[in-house]
This record gives structure tokens, C-alpha cells and sequence, in this order.
């Protein structure tokens, strides 16, 4: 279990490293400009909504400590905005980051977790089993296609493992800084990417500062293909800084069922799937195979098992509604 939670927070820091490398490739000029208190001009000039584009608002503030290693020797003030239309919420102070803090915040973070693998100061891990069972119930009454899928920022392919081990299932991972070499998945290289009928995306959209590396994921998504997330989304996001989503320091993204409804509609999803168990949604392009019979198809799975393991929507599945 330590291990298990070490490797999957080393997961965490490998996407939002990429992340970072790609989104400071011409932001040079901002290098040092952090600071540890808001700005006169940060209040007033705030970016558009990353999801819709619309005017973002601050929302509240989050002190944190320093620890060891972190680029920030004293109390991090961490502004928060709201996007009025979607309520998506960004944290415009890793958004303005340099990308050495960036970069330091995220590897000193890792190892000050490693060092604390007791830490309460990282959520659950995605649980592995119950996404895998729920990937086999959907490929084995056609709603996936999982001969063709690839498993997106996946670290040491904890889910894979699971997939093959139990299921022998067995799908390509990518991932960008982090591989088990001594495992014997599938592991795929950054000139190998393509278009897959299923990509899986875990832990990922809580940490992204730009709307690109959303739409990086996406971009590996067939025209008639499935994306797989998992991560938070609320109905509306709380001005509490004591959340337990925005406890882990480098969490900067969170996201809405209004902000996700809109997010598919942009990238041409038409309807969804969410399993509370796997707590994983399913999005599926419009050109899905089959998709007019995804409802009855969910029904009769739910039937089987006498239990609503699945839920179904034309449009995002606004699951989670108590926060
Ligand atoms: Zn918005």
C-alpha cells in the first residue's frame, strides 16, 4: 500500500512535470515574478475561464505551509477564480508560477510525500480494481473497444497491471517521464502516439494550468472513441480553504459538471457513462458505434448485476452533487 501510494503521487508529479515543460516554452519573461502575496494587478487582471472562456472572478484564498524543499520558504498564498459562467475554478497563482517553481514545487513536493508516505495530505488513489472490473463489463457488452486503448499519464501502469493480472486484459500506457522497465506492459514512446478508441486519463485534470494539455488528452481520442477520466467534479467547487481537494498543494484545477458538459460538447462528446465504484466517467464522441443503444445496454448490465454500478446520460452524468 506505500508503495502503491508513492509510485501513483510519482505518477502525479510526471504529468504535471510535462505539463510544465510545455506550458513555460515561451514564457520566459515571467521567470521570478512569483510572489507570495497577490498583486494590485492580479486582482484586477485575471484570465479568461480555461473551459469557456468567460470572465473569471477571484474566489477565495489558500494559505500553505513551506516544507522541505519547497521553493517557497515562507506561507504560499494561493489565490483562487471562478469562472462566473461554468464556476470552474483556477488557481491563477500556479497559473502565473515561473517554471523553476513550478518545477520545484512539484519534484520537492514528491519527495517530501516519499519521505512521509503516512502524510494525509494527498487524496485516495484512483481505485485500480473497480475501474478494471468496469472496463471489462463495458468491453464485454460492447460500449468500449478495449483492443484499442491506451492508458494516458500512467506512471507505472498501476490499472494496467490490475487489467492484465485479473482480467488478462492487456492495453498500451504512455508516459512521458516515469516507466517500470521491469514490468512487461506495453509501454508506448512519444513518436508511437496515435488515435485510440479508448484513452483512460487518471488524476490528471486536477493539475493542468493550461487548456492545451486538456486538449491533449482529447487529441488522442478517435473520431468515434471513448474517454475514460478519472477525477473530482462537483457541482460547484466551495470557497472553503479546508477542502480536502485543494489539500495537496499542487491540485490547481478543478472542474464542474457545468464546466465538463461544456468541455464535451467542445471536443464532440455526446453522452456519458459514470461508475461510482470506479469513480470514472466514460465520455463518448458522438460517432460512438452503438451509442443510441447505450442506455438499454446500461440498463440490462445494472439488471445483471442488481445494482446501479452504472448511470448514463445524454451529456456529462452530474454524478456528484452535494459539494
Ligand atoms: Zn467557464
Amino acid at each position: 500500500m506505500r508503495n502503491s501510494k508513492i509510485t501513483n503521487f510519482y505518477t502525479k508529479v510526471a504529468v504535471i512535470m510535462n505539463t510544465n515543460t510545455r506550458t513555460h516554452e515561451h514564457t520566459n519573461t515571467r521567470t521570478h515574478e512569483h510572489t507570495n502575496t497577490r498583486t494590485h494587478e492580479q486582482q484586477i487582471i485575471s484570465q479568461p475561464c480555461l473551459i469557456c472562456s468567460s470572465k473569471t472572478n477571484y474566489y477565495f484564498s489558500k494559505n500553505y505551509a513551506t516544507y522541505p524543499g519547497s521553493p517557497f520558504k515562507e506561507i504560499l498564498n494561493v489565490d483562487y477564480y471562478k469562472c462566473e459562467e461554468c464556476g470552474f475554478v483556477l488557481s491563477q497563482t500556479h497559473a502565473k508560477m515561473s517554471e523553476n517553481d513550478w518545477t520545484q514545487l512539484n519534484t520537492s513536493w514528491h519527495h517530501h510525500f516519499e519521505k512521509n508516505p503516512e502524510s494525509n495530505t494527498t487524496h485516495n488513489q484512483p481505485p485500480y480494481a473497480d475501474q478494471a472490473l468496469a472496463l471489462k463489463l463495458l468491453s464485454k457488452n460492447g460500449i468500449i473497444n478495449i483492443n484499442d486503448t491506451l492508458d494516458y499519464a500512467a506512471g507505472y501502469g498501476s490499472m494496467a497491471k490490475v487489467l492484465k493480472k485479473y482480467f488478462n486484459i492487456n492495453i498500451s500506457i504512455y508516459d512521458k517521464y516515469v516507466q517500470d522497465i521491469e514490468s512487461d506492459l506495453t509501454y508506448v514512446q512519444d513518436r508511437e502516439l496515435k488515435k485510440y478508441k479508448l484513452v483512460v486519463n487518471s488524476a490528471m485534470f486536477e493539475h493542468v494550468l493550461e487548456r492545451k494539455h486538456l486538449d491533449a488528452v482529447n487529441d488522442l481520442v478517435d473520431s468515434d472513441g471513448t474517454l475514460m477520466l478519472h477525477t473530482v467534479v462537483c457541482e460547484k467547487v466551495p470557497a472553503d480553504p479546508n477542502w480536502f481537494y485543494i489539500t495537496p498543494i499542487v491540485h490547481t484545477a478543478f472542474h464542474t459538471n457545468k464546466s465538463m458538459e461544456i468541455l464535451m460538447k467542445q471536443w464532440g462528446y455526446a453522452a456519458s457513462i459514470y461508475s461510482p465504484q470506479a469513480k470514472s466517467w466514460f465520455l463518448f464522441k458522438k460517432d460512438s458505434p452503438l451509442i443510441n443503444d447505450f442506455e438499454h445496454i446500461v440498463e440490462a448490465i445494472n439488471r445483471e448485476l442488481q445494482t446501479k454500478y452504472f448511470h448514463y446520460k445524454n451529456g456529462f452524468v452530474d454524478y456528484w452533487k452535494g459539494f
